[in-house]
Protein backbone atom coordinates (compact mmCIF):
# COMPACT_ATOMS: atom_id res chain seq x y z
CA UNK A 1 0.00 0.00 0.00
CA UNK A 2 2.67 2.89 -1.42
CA UNK A 3 0.48 5.91 -0.55
CA UNK A 4 -1.08 5.16 3.00
CA UNK A 5 0.78 2.80 4.83
CA UNK A 6 -1.32 1.85 7.53
CA UNK A 7 0.01 2.68 10.70
CA UNK A 8 1.20 6.30 9.53
CA UNK A 9 -1.20 8.01 11.12
CA UNK A 10 -1.51 5.84 14.28
CA UNK A 11 -0.28 6.40 17.87
CA UNK A 12 2.40 3.68 19.05
CA UNK A 13 1.80 3.26 23.02
CA UNK A 14 5.35 2.64 23.89
CA UNK A 15 6.98 5.91 22.29
CA UNK A 16 10.43 5.99 23.76
CA UNK A 17 11.69 9.09 24.36
CA UNK A 18 14.89 10.57 23.24
CA UNK A 19 17.38 9.90 26.47
CA UNK A 20 18.55 13.16 28.11
CA UNK A 21 21.88 12.38 27.98
CA UNK A 22 21.99 11.19 24.51
CA UNK A 23 20.70 14.57 23.05
CA UNK A 24 23.35 16.46 24.87
CA UNK A 25 26.16 14.34 23.14
CA UNK A 26 25.40 14.95 19.35
CA UNK A 27 28.01 14.71 17.04
CA UNK A 28 28.80 17.47 15.08
CA UNK A 29 32.02 15.78 13.43
CA UNK A 30 29.57 14.77 10.55
CA UNK A 31 26.59 16.09 8.99
CA UNK A 32 22.92 15.06 9.40
CA UNK A 33 21.85 13.43 6.63
CA UNK A 34 17.57 12.38 6.61
CA UNK A 35 16.85 9.47 4.26
CA UNK A 36 13.34 8.81 3.32
CA UNK A 37 12.13 4.87 2.99
CA UNK A 38 9.27 3.06 3.95
CA UNK A 39 7.74 3.43 7.39
CA UNK A 40 7.10 -0.03 8.66
CA UNK A 41 6.70 -0.12 12.40
CA UNK A 42 5.43 3.03 14.23
CA UNK A 43 7.57 4.50 16.96
CA UNK A 44 10.36 7.56 17.43
CA UNK A 45 13.92 5.68 18.99
CA UNK A 46 17.33 7.21 18.76
CA UNK A 47 20.43 5.13 19.23
CA UNK A 48 23.56 4.15 17.99
CA UNK A 49 24.09 2.33 14.80
CA UNK A 50 24.75 -0.62 14.25
CA UNK A 51 25.89 -2.48 10.72
CA UNK A 52 24.68 -5.93 9.91
CA UNK A 53 27.04 -7.63 7.11
CA UNK A 54 25.42 -8.92 4.51
CA UNK A 55 26.43 -12.35 3.72
CA UNK A 56 29.15 -11.67 1.00
CA UNK A 57 31.39 -9.33 3.04
CA UNK A 58 30.65 -11.76 6.22
CA UNK A 59 32.46 -14.53 3.39
CA UNK A 60 35.28 -12.11 2.68
CA UNK A 61 36.15 -10.58 6.78
CA UNK A 62 39.25 -10.15 7.83
CA UNK A 63 41.45 -13.12 8.44
CA UNK A 64 41.31 -14.15 11.81
CA UNK A 65 44.03 -13.95 14.55
CA UNK A 66 45.54 -17.75 15.77
CA UNK A 67 43.55 -17.13 19.00
CA UNK A 68 40.59 -16.92 17.61
CA UNK A 69 41.11 -20.09 15.52
CA UNK A 70 39.96 -23.03 18.39
CA UNK A 71 36.38 -20.82 19.10
CA UNK A 72 35.68 -20.35 15.21
CA UNK A 73 36.60 -24.33 14.92
CA UNK A 74 33.90 -25.12 17.71
CA UNK A 75 31.46 -23.05 16.60
CA UNK A 76 31.76 -24.43 13.37
CA UNK A 77 31.55 -28.36 15.19
CA UNK A 78 28.28 -26.94 17.23
CA UNK A 79 26.40 -25.70 13.82
CA UNK A 80 27.30 -28.72 12.48
CA UNK A 81 26.13 -30.77 15.03
CA UNK A 82 23.07 -28.91 15.61
CA UNK A 83 22.11 -29.34 11.82
CA UNK A 84 22.60 -32.98 11.85
CA UNK A 85 20.52 -33.31 15.21
CA UNK A 86 17.46 -31.51 13.40
CA UNK A 87 18.06 -33.20 9.85
CA UNK A 88 17.46 -36.16 11.83
CA UNK A 89 14.98 -35.53 13.97
CA UNK A 90 12.73 -34.37 10.44
CA UNK A 91 13.29 -37.39 8.93
CA UNK A 92 11.79 -39.05 12.45
CA UNK A 93 8.92 -36.91 12.02
CA UNK A 94 8.73 -37.11 7.53
CA UNK A 95 5.45 -38.42 6.90
CA UNK A 96 5.83 -41.81 6.08
CA UNK A 97 3.35 -41.82 3.19
CA UNK A 98 5.62 -39.82 1.69
CA UNK A 99 9.01 -42.16 0.93
CA UNK A 100 10.68 -38.88 -1.03
CA UNK A 101 10.79 -36.51 1.09
CA UNK A 102 13.06 -39.02 3.35
CA UNK A 103 14.86 -40.22 0.57
CA UNK A 104 15.69 -36.30 -0.14
CA UNK A 105 16.44 -35.07 4.01
CA UNK A 106 18.57 -38.44 4.45
CA UNK A 107 20.90 -37.66 0.81
CA UNK A 108 21.37 -33.91 2.80
CA UNK A 109 22.23 -35.61 5.96
CA UNK A 110 24.64 -37.31 4.08
CA UNK A 111 26.19 -34.18 2.76
CA UNK A 112 26.47 -32.91 5.49
CA UNK A 113 27.82 -35.14 7.11
CA UNK A 114 30.38 -35.84 4.21
CA UNK A 115 34.24 -36.55 5.59
CA UNK A 116 36.10 -34.63 2.62
CA UNK A 117 33.88 -31.27 2.89
CA UNK A 118 34.12 -31.18 6.73
CA UNK A 119 37.69 -31.52 6.43
CA UNK A 120 38.08 -29.09 4.20
CA UNK A 121 36.07 -26.84 5.81
CA UNK A 122 38.23 -27.16 9.07
CA UNK A 123 41.41 -26.76 7.07
CA UNK A 124 40.31 -22.94 5.73
CA UNK A 125 38.94 -21.97 9.47
CA UNK A 126 42.69 -22.90 10.47
CA UNK A 127 44.30 -20.87 7.53
CA UNK A 128 42.10 -18.09 9.30
CA UNK A 129 38.82 -17.91 7.49
CA UNK A 130 35.68 -17.74 9.48
CA UNK A 131 33.06 -20.32 10.07
CA UNK A 132 30.97 -18.87 7.38
CA UNK A 133 33.52 -18.32 4.93
CA UNK A 134 34.57 -21.58 5.32
CA UNK A 135 31.18 -23.81 4.73
CA UNK A 136 30.47 -21.31 1.71
CA UNK A 137 34.22 -22.00 -0.17
CA UNK A 138 33.76 -25.47 0.25
CA UNK A 139 30.44 -26.07 -0.60
CA UNK A 140 30.28 -23.34 -3.39
CA UNK A 141 33.19 -25.43 -4.95
CA UNK A 142 31.44 -28.54 -4.69
CA UNK A 143 28.12 -27.27 -6.02
CA UNK A 144 29.81 -25.33 -8.93
CA UNK A 145 31.47 -28.35 -10.22
CA UNK A 146 28.17 -30.77 -10.28
CA UNK A 147 25.69 -27.88 -11.50
CA UNK A 148 28.17 -28.21 -14.47
CA UNK A 149 27.36 -32.13 -14.44
CA UNK A 150 25.98 -34.12 -17.58
CA UNK A 151 24.06 -36.32 -15.72
CA UNK A 152 20.04 -34.20 -14.45
CA UNK A 153 20.93 -36.22 -11.08
CA UNK A 154 24.15 -34.70 -9.93
CA UNK A 155 22.97 -31.52 -10.77
CA UNK A 156 20.41 -32.04 -8.71
CA UNK A 157 22.19 -32.56 -5.45
CA UNK A 158 23.89 -29.35 -6.44
CA UNK A 159 20.57 -28.04 -4.82
CA UNK A 160 20.65 -30.61 -1.61
CA UNK A 161 24.06 -29.02 -1.37
CA UNK A 162 22.81 -25.57 -1.14
CA UNK A 163 20.28 -26.69 0.98
CA UNK A 164 22.43 -28.15 3.03
CA UNK A 165 25.27 -24.84 2.77
CA UNK A 166 21.67 -22.35 3.98
CA UNK A 167 21.25 -24.57 7.09
CA UNK A 168 24.48 -24.25 8.04
CA UNK A 169 24.93 -20.85 7.58
CA UNK A 170 21.69 -19.74 9.22
CA UNK A 171 22.54 -20.85 12.44
CA UNK A 172 26.27 -19.86 12.01
CA UNK A 173 25.16 -16.74 11.37
CA UNK A 174 22.10 -16.14 14.54
CA UNK A 175 24.89 -17.51 16.97
CA UNK A 176 27.04 -14.82 15.54
CA UNK A 177 24.76 -11.96 15.03
CA UNK A 178 23.33 -12.65 18.42
CA UNK A 179 26.52 -11.78 20.88
CA UNK A 180 27.68 -8.90 18.91
CA UNK A 181 25.15 -6.59 20.09
CA UNK A 182 25.91 -3.74 22.17
CA UNK A 183 23.34 -1.89 24.35
CA UNK A 184 21.06 1.14 22.44
CA UNK A 185 21.54 -0.75 19.27
CA UNK A 186 19.82 0.34 16.22
CA UNK A 187 20.59 -2.30 13.54
CA UNK A 188 21.21 -1.08 9.86
CA UNK A 189 20.95 -4.37 7.96
CA UNK A 190 20.09 -5.25 3.89
CA UNK A 191 17.34 -7.37 5.41
CA UNK A 192 15.92 -9.33 8.57
CA UNK A 193 14.28 -12.53 9.46
CA UNK A 194 11.22 -12.64 11.93
CA UNK A 195 13.50 -14.79 13.53
CA UNK A 196 16.37 -12.56 13.35
CA UNK A 197 14.25 -9.78 14.66
CA UNK A 198 12.73 -11.80 17.68
CA UNK A 199 16.59 -12.59 18.46
CA UNK A 200 17.89 -9.30 18.52
CA UNK A 201 14.71 -8.23 20.13
CA UNK A 202 15.94 -10.07 23.27
CA UNK A 203 19.07 -8.49 22.79
CA UNK A 204 17.54 -5.20 23.66
CA UNK A 205 17.75 -3.69 20.20
CA UNK A 206 15.68 -0.62 19.53
CA UNK A 207 15.07 -0.23 16.14
CA UNK A 208 15.82 -1.55 12.90
CA UNK A 209 16.40 0.20 9.20
CA UNK A 210 16.41 -2.14 5.96
CA UNK A 211 17.15 -2.03 2.35
CA UNK A 212 14.79 -4.52 1.85
CA UNK A 213 11.81 -5.99 3.13
CA UNK A 214 8.07 -4.91 2.37
CA UNK A 215 5.34 -3.35 4.85
CA UNK A 216 3.13 -6.57 4.82
CA UNK A 217 6.19 -8.89 5.49
CA UNK A 218 6.18 -10.95 8.56
CA UNK A 219 9.61 -9.14 9.59
CA UNK A 220 7.29 -5.64 9.38
CA UNK A 221 4.51 -7.58 11.20
CA UNK A 222 6.51 -9.14 13.71
CA UNK A 223 8.57 -5.62 14.36
CA UNK A 224 4.51 -3.91 14.85
CA UNK A 225 3.44 -6.69 17.26
CA UNK A 226 7.15 -6.41 19.39
CA UNK A 227 6.46 -2.09 18.93
CA UNK A 228 10.38 -2.21 17.81
CA UNK A 229 10.28 1.15 15.39
CA UNK A 230 11.56 0.35 11.84
CA UNK A 231 12.05 1.58 8.33
CA UNK A 232 12.29 -0.48 5.65
CA UNK A 233 13.72 0.19 1.94
CA UNK A 234 16.13 3.02 2.01
CA UNK A 235 18.34 2.75 -0.74
CA UNK A 236 22.40 2.92 -0.30
CA UNK A 237 21.51 2.86 3.10
CA UNK A 238 25.20 1.65 3.80
CA UNK A 239 26.78 4.45 2.27
CA UNK A 240 25.17 6.92 4.17
CA UNK A 241 24.89 5.07 7.26
CA UNK A 242 28.59 3.65 9.66
CA UNK A 243 28.97 1.91 12.64
CA UNK A 244 28.55 3.86 15.51
CA UNK A 245 26.71 7.12 14.05
CA UNK A 246 24.21 8.09 16.04
CA UNK A 247 20.66 8.31 14.31
CA UNK A 248 16.97 8.57 15.30
CA UNK A 249 14.37 6.26 13.37
CA UNK A 250 11.11 7.82 12.88
CA UNK A 251 8.94 4.28 11.98
CA UNK A 252 5.75 6.88 11.76
CA UNK A 253 6.75 8.81 8.88
CA UNK A 254 9.84 6.52 7.56
CA UNK A 255 12.67 8.44 7.92
CA UNK A 256 16.17 7.52 9.37
CA UNK A 257 18.17 10.65 10.42
CA UNK A 258 21.97 10.40 10.45
CA UNK A 259 24.18 12.53 12.84
CA UNK A 260 20.89 15.07 14.09
CA UNK A 261 21.42 18.72 14.55
CA UNK A 262 19.99 19.85 18.34
CA UNK A 263 16.94 21.46 16.28
CA UNK A 264 16.46 18.12 14.52
CA UNK A 265 16.10 16.21 17.96
CA UNK A 266 14.23 19.14 19.40
CA UNK A 267 11.55 18.70 16.74
CA UNK A 268 11.41 14.89 17.44
CA UNK A 269 11.21 15.04 21.11
CA UNK A 270 8.14 17.72 20.44
CA UNK A 271 6.63 15.16 17.85
CA UNK A 272 6.85 12.47 20.67
CA UNK A 273 4.76 14.45 23.08
CA UNK A 274 2.31 15.43 20.45
CA UNK A 275 1.73 11.57 20.13
CA UNK A 276 1.63 10.70 23.50
CA UNK A 277 -1.68 13.68 23.49
CA UNK A 278 -3.28 12.10 20.82
CA UNK A 279 -2.63 8.79 22.09
CA UNK A 280 -4.75 9.99 25.26
CA UNK A 281 -7.26 11.50 23.42
CA UNK A 282 -8.21 8.41 21.54
CA UNK A 283 -8.17 6.67 25.00
CA UNK A 284 -12.03 7.46 24.93
CA UNK A 285 -13.39 5.52 22.23
CA UNK A 286 -12.52 2.37 24.38
CA UNK A 287 -15.31 2.66 25.85
CA UNK A 288 -17.78 3.55 23.40
CA UNK A 289 -19.58 1.13 20.90
CA UNK A 290 -17.87 -0.26 17.59
CA UNK A 291 -20.53 0.77 15.04
CA UNK A 292 -20.89 3.22 12.35
CA UNK A 293 -22.92 6.64 12.16
CA UNK A 294 -25.74 5.07 10.91
CA UNK A 295 -25.50 2.70 13.61
CA UNK A 296 -24.59 -0.78 12.02
CA UNK A 297 -22.70 -2.86 14.31
CA UNK A 298 -18.99 -3.81 13.68
CA UNK A 299 -17.05 -6.49 15.13
CA UNK A 300 -13.94 -5.21 16.74
CA UNK A 301 -10.79 -7.93 17.37
CA UNK A 302 -7.26 -7.52 17.85
CA UNK A 303 -4.65 -10.01 16.77
CA UNK A 304 -2.29 -10.35 18.77
CA UNK A 305 0.94 -11.94 19.99
CA UNK A 306 1.60 -11.96 23.53
CA UNK A 307 -0.43 -11.71 26.72
CA UNK A 308 0.35 -8.11 26.96
CA UNK A 309 -0.96 -7.62 23.89
CA UNK A 310 -4.09 -9.29 25.36
CA UNK A 311 -4.42 -6.82 28.04
CA UNK A 312 -3.67 -3.82 26.01
CA UNK A 313 -6.54 -4.94 23.23
CA UNK A 314 -8.75 -5.51 26.09
CA UNK A 315 -8.08 -2.41 27.91
CA UNK A 316 -8.84 -0.77 24.38
CA UNK A 317 -12.19 -2.33 23.62
CA UNK A 318 -11.39 -5.03 21.88
CA UNK A 319 -14.12 -7.89 21.60
CA UNK A 320 -11.99 -10.42 21.55
CA UNK A 321 -8.87 -11.46 20.01
CA UNK A 322 -9.18 -12.20 15.71
CA UNK A 323 -5.56 -13.53 15.46
CA UNK A 324 -2.87 -15.37 17.23
CA UNK A 325 0.20 -15.84 14.84
CA UNK A 326 1.38 -18.85 16.87
CA UNK A 327 4.58 -19.28 15.21
CA UNK A 328 6.03 -16.09 16.76
CA UNK A 329 6.13 -19.06 20.28
CA UNK A 330 8.85 -20.76 18.02
CA UNK A 331 10.76 -17.62 16.77
CA UNK A 332 10.46 -16.24 20.58
CA UNK A 333 11.80 -19.74 21.94
CA UNK A 334 14.52 -20.25 19.62
CA UNK A 335 14.94 -23.31 20.34
CA UNK A 336 12.72 -25.02 17.26
CA UNK A 337 8.71 -25.81 17.88
CA UNK A 338 7.37 -25.54 21.55
CA UNK A 339 6.32 -29.26 23.35
CA UNK A 340 2.79 -29.73 23.39
CA UNK A 341 2.60 -29.03 26.94
CA UNK A 342 4.40 -25.62 26.41
CA UNK A 343 2.44 -24.80 24.06
CA UNK A 344 -1.05 -25.72 25.81
CA UNK A 345 0.79 -23.37 29.01
CA UNK A 346 0.41 -20.54 26.85
CA UNK A 347 -2.52 -20.74 24.42
CA UNK A 348 -4.66 -21.54 27.92
CA UNK A 349 -3.14 -18.05 29.15
CA UNK A 350 -4.24 -16.59 26.09
CA UNK A 351 -8.06 -17.97 26.46
CA UNK A 352 -8.14 -17.27 30.43
CA UNK A 353 -6.85 -13.66 29.88
CA UNK A 354 -9.45 -13.01 26.96
CA UNK A 355 -12.07 -14.86 28.96
CA UNK A 356 -15.09 -14.63 28.17
CA UNK A 357 -13.77 -13.14 24.74
CA UNK A 358 -13.13 -14.94 22.00
CA UNK A 359 -9.84 -15.73 21.21
CA UNK A 360 -8.65 -17.31 17.35
CA UNK A 361 -5.23 -19.31 17.82
CA UNK A 362 -3.95 -19.77 13.74
CA UNK A 363 -1.93 -22.88 13.58
CA UNK A 364 1.60 -22.75 12.78
CA UNK A 365 1.90 -20.89 9.80
CA UNK A 366 5.88 -21.61 8.88
CA UNK A 367 7.75 -21.54 5.63
CA UNK A 368 7.60 -18.65 3.05
CA UNK A 369 9.62 -16.02 4.94
CA UNK A 370 8.82 -17.23 8.19
CA UNK A 371 11.70 -19.31 7.50
CA UNK A 372 13.41 -21.61 10.82
CA UNK A 373 15.85 -23.88 11.61
CA UNK A 374 14.75 -27.48 10.17
CA UNK A 375 12.95 -26.33 7.16
CA UNK A 376 14.35 -26.81 3.75
CA UNK A 377 15.37 -23.56 2.42
CA UNK A 378 13.11 -23.49 -1.07
CA UNK A 379 13.98 -21.38 -4.34
CA UNK A 380 10.23 -19.85 -4.19
CA UNK A 381 9.27 -20.06 -0.44
CA UNK A 382 6.48 -18.59 -0.65
CA UNK A 383 4.80 -20.60 -2.87
CA UNK A 384 6.65 -23.80 -1.68
CA UNK A 385 5.64 -25.60 1.44
CA UNK A 386 4.02 -22.92 3.50
CA UNK A 387 1.40 -22.55 6.37
CA UNK A 388 -1.15 -25.77 5.97
CA UNK A 389 1.22 -27.63 3.09
CA UNK A 390 3.86 -27.79 6.09
CA UNK A 391 1.90 -29.17 8.61
CA UNK A 392 0.21 -31.86 6.41
CA UNK A 393 3.54 -32.73 5.91
CA UNK A 394 4.83 -32.25 9.82
CA UNK A 395 2.15 -34.46 11.16
CA UNK A 396 3.55 -35.10 14.38
CA UNK A 397 3.69 -31.28 15.01
CA UNK A 398 0.55 -30.73 13.38
CA UNK A 399 -0.86 -33.11 16.01
CA UNK A 400 0.72 -31.40 18.96
CA UNK A 401 -0.51 -28.36 18.10
CA UNK A 402 -4.25 -29.56 17.47
CA UNK A 403 -3.95 -30.87 20.90
CA UNK A 404 -2.64 -27.90 22.65
CA UNK A 405 -5.31 -25.79 21.09
CA UNK A 406 -8.04 -28.09 21.67
CA UNK A 407 -6.72 -28.80 25.28
CA UNK A 408 -7.13 -24.93 26.47
CA UNK A 409 -10.32 -24.79 24.79
CA UNK A 410 -12.45 -25.99 27.94
CA UNK A 411 -13.52 -22.60 28.61
CA UNK A 412 -15.41 -22.67 25.21
CA UNK A 413 -13.45 -19.24 24.35
CA UNK A 414 -11.05 -20.63 21.90
CA UNK A 415 -11.46 -20.70 17.45
CA UNK A 416 -9.20 -22.55 15.66
CA UNK A 417 -7.67 -21.51 12.53
CA UNK A 418 -5.46 -23.07 9.07
CA UNK A 419 -3.48 -20.51 6.87
CA UNK A 420 -2.96 -21.39 3.38
CA UNK A 421 -5.45 -23.29 2.93
CA UNK A 422 -6.04 -23.41 -0.46
CA UNK A 423 -9.05 -25.04 -1.61
CA UNK A 424 -11.72 -28.07 0.21
CA UNK A 425 -9.13 -30.74 -0.13
CA UNK A 426 -6.74 -29.66 2.04
CA UNK A 427 -8.76 -28.00 4.86
CA UNK A 428 -10.88 -31.19 5.04
CA UNK A 429 -7.73 -33.16 5.16
CA UNK A 430 -6.69 -31.18 8.12
CA UNK A 431 -10.36 -31.28 9.59
CA UNK A 432 -9.80 -34.92 9.23
CA UNK A 433 -6.64 -34.73 11.93
CA UNK A 434 -8.31 -32.31 14.00
CA UNK A 435 -11.19 -35.26 14.69
CA UNK A 436 -8.54 -38.08 14.50
CA UNK A 437 -7.08 -35.90 17.81
CA UNK A 438 -10.14 -35.09 19.55
CA UNK A 439 -10.65 -39.19 19.44
CA UNK A 440 -7.53 -39.50 21.00
CA UNK A 441 -8.26 -36.83 23.71
CA UNK A 442 -11.61 -38.59 24.31
CA UNK A 443 -10.15 -41.86 25.02
CA UNK A 444 -7.60 -40.30 27.36
CA UNK A 445 -10.47 -38.71 28.91
CA UNK A 446 -9.45 -35.14 28.31
CA UNK A 447 -12.00 -32.25 28.46
CA UNK A 448 -11.93 -29.82 25.52
CA UNK A 449 -14.55 -28.13 23.56
CA UNK A 450 -16.12 -30.82 21.62
CA UNK A 451 -17.66 -27.51 19.20
CA UNK A 452 -14.36 -25.66 18.85
CA UNK A 453 -14.96 -23.75 15.87
CA UNK A 454 -12.60 -24.11 12.63
CA UNK A 455 -11.85 -21.64 10.63
CA UNK A 456 -10.11 -21.13 6.86
CA UNK A 457 -7.97 -18.72 6.17
CA UNK A 458 -8.63 -17.15 2.96
CA UNK A 459 -5.41 -15.91 1.52
CA UNK A 460 -4.78 -17.29 -1.96
CA UNK A 461 -6.81 -16.86 -5.26
CA UNK A 462 -7.75 -19.99 -5.10
CA UNK A 463 -9.76 -20.03 -1.37
CA UNK A 464 -11.23 -17.15 -2.58
CA UNK A 465 -12.60 -18.50 -5.50
CA UNK A 466 -13.55 -21.87 -3.84
CA UNK A 467 -15.08 -19.62 -0.79
CA UNK A 468 -18.63 -20.96 -0.78
CA UNK A 469 -17.47 -24.19 -1.04
CA UNK A 470 -15.16 -23.48 2.01
CA UNK A 471 -17.71 -21.85 3.56
CA UNK A 472 -19.67 -25.08 3.45
CA UNK A 473 -17.13 -27.21 5.88
CA UNK A 474 -15.54 -24.14 7.85
CA UNK A 475 -17.17 -22.45 10.71
CA UNK A 476 -15.39 -19.15 9.83
CA UNK A 477 -13.73 -17.46 7.17
CA UNK A 478 -11.06 -14.95 7.65
CA UNK A 479 -9.46 -13.53 4.76
CA UNK A 480 -5.72 -12.66 4.89
CA UNK A 481 -5.14 -9.30 3.34
CA UNK A 482 -1.27 -9.32 3.15
CA UNK A 483 -1.08 -12.84 1.70
CA UNK A 484 -4.23 -12.46 -0.64
CA UNK A 485 -2.75 -8.93 -1.59
CA UNK A 486 0.87 -11.22 -2.61
CA UNK A 487 -0.78 -14.20 -4.67
CA UNK A 488 -3.21 -12.48 -6.13
CA UNK A 489 -1.18 -9.51 -7.53
CA UNK A 490 1.73 -11.71 -7.86
CA UNK A 491 3.84 -8.95 -5.78
CA UNK A 492 6.43 -10.63 -3.07
CA UNK A 493 5.00 -9.13 0.19
CA UNK A 494 8.97 -9.08 1.02
CA UNK A 495 10.10 -7.14 -2.29
CA UNK A 496 10.46 -3.35 -1.69
CA UNK A 497 11.14 -3.67 -5.94
CA UNK A 498 7.42 -4.80 -6.56
CA UNK A 499 6.15 -2.69 -3.43
CA UNK A 500 3.75 -0.25 -5.97
CA UNK A 501 2.46 -3.75 -7.03
CA UNK A 502 0.81 -4.76 -4.04
CA UNK A 503 -1.41 -2.90 -3.48
CA UNK A 504 -4.64 -3.91 -1.34
CA UNK A 505 -6.85 -1.37 -2.94
CA UNK A 506 -6.65 -3.34 -6.26
CA UNK A 507 -10.05 -3.78 -7.69
CA UNK A 508 -8.89 -7.44 -7.90
CA UNK A 509 -8.19 -7.96 -4.58
CA UNK A 510 -11.22 -5.87 -3.83
CA UNK A 511 -13.53 -8.40 -5.79
CA UNK A 512 -11.98 -11.39 -4.59
CA UNK A 513 -13.19 -9.85 -0.83
CA UNK A 514 -16.52 -9.54 -1.94
CA UNK A 515 -16.79 -12.68 -3.43
CA UNK A 516 -15.83 -14.03 0.25
CA UNK A 517 -18.36 -11.95 1.97
CA UNK A 518 -21.07 -13.10 -0.29
CA UNK A 519 -19.95 -16.58 0.13
CA UNK A 520 -19.78 -16.37 3.79
CA UNK A 521 -23.56 -14.46 4.39
CA UNK A 522 -25.58 -17.34 1.95
CA UNK A 523 -23.93 -20.12 4.05
CA UNK A 524 -24.24 -17.62 7.03
CA UNK A 525 -20.92 -18.13 8.43
CA UNK A 526 -18.87 -15.00 9.52
CA UNK A 527 -15.91 -13.78 7.35
CA UNK A 528 -13.27 -11.38 8.75
CA UNK A 529 -10.63 -9.60 7.75
CA UNK A 530 -7.32 -10.07 9.64
CA UNK A 531 -4.41 -8.63 7.56
CA UNK A 532 -2.78 -5.25 7.79
CA UNK A 533 -5.35 -3.70 4.94
CA UNK A 534 -8.18 -3.98 8.23
CA UNK A 535 -6.29 -1.06 9.85
CA UNK A 536 -5.32 0.93 6.72
CA UNK A 537 -6.20 4.51 7.39
CA UNK A 538 -8.24 4.39 3.69
CA UNK A 539 -9.75 1.03 4.08
CA UNK A 540 -12.91 1.06 6.90
CA UNK A 541 -15.24 2.46 4.44
CA UNK A 542 -14.10 0.28 1.60
CA UNK A 543 -14.64 -3.04 3.94
CA UNK A 544 -17.48 -1.54 5.16
CA UNK A 545 -18.85 -0.63 1.98
CA UNK A 546 -18.26 -4.53 0.39
CA UNK A 547 -20.40 -6.05 3.76
CA UNK A 548 -17.54 -6.87 6.09
CA UNK A 549 -18.55 -7.13 9.36
CA UNK A 550 -15.23 -8.61 11.04
CA UNK A 551 -12.11 -6.54 11.56
CA UNK A 552 -8.86 -7.55 13.31
CA UNK A 553 -6.23 -5.11 13.92
CA UNK A 554 -2.89 -4.84 15.99
CA UNK A 555 -3.10 -3.76 19.25
CA UNK A 556 -2.09 -0.13 18.47
CA UNK A 557 -4.44 0.62 15.78
CA UNK A 558 -7.79 -0.35 17.18
CA UNK A 559 -8.72 3.30 18.83
CA UNK A 560 -8.14 4.92 15.73
CA UNK A 561 -9.74 2.04 13.71
CA UNK A 562 -12.86 2.33 15.84
CA UNK A 563 -12.46 6.47 15.45
CA UNK A 564 -13.32 5.82 11.63
CA UNK A 565 -15.46 2.97 11.93
CA UNK A 566 -17.69 5.47 13.89
CA UNK A 567 -17.27 8.70 11.04
CA UNK A 568 -18.23 6.28 8.51
CA UNK A 569 -21.56 5.82 7.29
CA UNK A 570 -22.77 1.83 6.29
CA UNK A 571 -25.63 2.90 3.71
CA UNK A 572 -22.53 5.71 2.05
CA UNK A 573 -20.32 2.94 1.88
CA UNK A 574 -22.12 0.15 0.46
CA UNK A 575 -23.52 3.13 -2.37
CA UNK A 576 -20.03 3.90 -3.18
CA UNK A 577 -18.38 0.29 -3.30
CA UNK A 578 -19.92 -0.65 -6.25
CA UNK A 579 -18.81 2.31 -7.83
CA UNK A 580 -15.01 1.31 -7.11
CA UNK A 581 -15.39 -2.14 -7.95
CA UNK A 582 -15.70 -0.76 -10.90
CA UNK A 583 -12.54 1.32 -11.43
CA UNK A 584 -9.56 -0.18 -12.61
CA UNK A 585 -6.43 0.37 -10.94
CA UNK A 586 -5.79 0.42 -7.07
CA UNK A 587 -4.54 4.51 -7.32
CA UNK A 588 -7.90 5.73 -8.45
CA UNK A 589 -9.75 3.77 -6.16
CA UNK A 590 -7.45 5.50 -3.05
CA UNK A 591 -7.88 8.54 -5.13
CA UNK A 592 -11.65 8.54 -5.47
CA UNK A 593 -11.86 7.85 -1.38
CA UNK A 594 -9.66 11.07 -0.76
CA UNK A 595 -11.77 12.85 -3.25
CA UNK A 596 -15.02 11.65 -1.23
CA UNK A 597 -13.37 12.33 2.33
CA UNK A 598 -12.93 16.12 1.23
CA UNK A 599 -16.63 16.32 0.49
C1 LIG B 1 -2.35 -12.29 6.10
O1 LIG B 1 -1.77 -12.93 5.23
O2 LIG B 1 -3.01 -11.26 5.87
C2 LIG B 1 -2.29 -12.73 7.51
C3 LIG B 1 -3.05 -12.21 8.44
O3 LIG B 1 -1.37 -13.68 7.81
P1 LIG B 1 0.21 -13.38 7.88
O4 LIG B 1 0.42 -11.91 7.73
O5 LIG B 1 0.70 -13.89 9.18
O6 LIG B 1 0.74 -14.16 6.72
MG1 LIG C 1 -0.95 -14.85 5.76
Amino acid sequence: MPEEPPLLDSDSDKLSAIPPAWSGNVSTRRRERQLTGIPSSPGIVTGTAVIIERERSLRKSRRLEADEIPDELHRFEKALQKCSRELMEIIESAPKDSPAIGHILEAQLMILNDRSAIAGIRRNIEDGMSAEGAVSKVYDAQENNLRMARDEILRERAVDLENVKQRLLAYLRNKRLKHELPANSILIAPSLTPSQVMLFHEESMLGFVTEMSGIASHTSIMARSIHVPSVIGIKHLFKNVHAGDKIIVDGFAGILVVNPRPETLLKYQRRIGDLETKRKKLLKFAKLPTETSDGAKIKLYANADSLEDVDASLAYGAQGIGLVRTETMVFRGGEGIPSESEQRKWYTQLAERAYPLPVTIRAFDLGGDKWIDGLAPESNPALGVRGLRYLLQQRKVFRDQIKAVLRASTHRNVRFMLPMVTGLEDFQRALGIIEKCKASLRKSGISFDQKMPIGAMIETPSAALLADQLAGKADFLSIGTNDLTQYTLAADRINVNVASFFDSFNPAVLRLIKMVVEAGRKCDVPVGICGEFAAHAASTGVLIGLGVTDLSVAPETLLETKRRIRKTSAAHARSISQELLQLSEGSEIRKRIRAIRKK
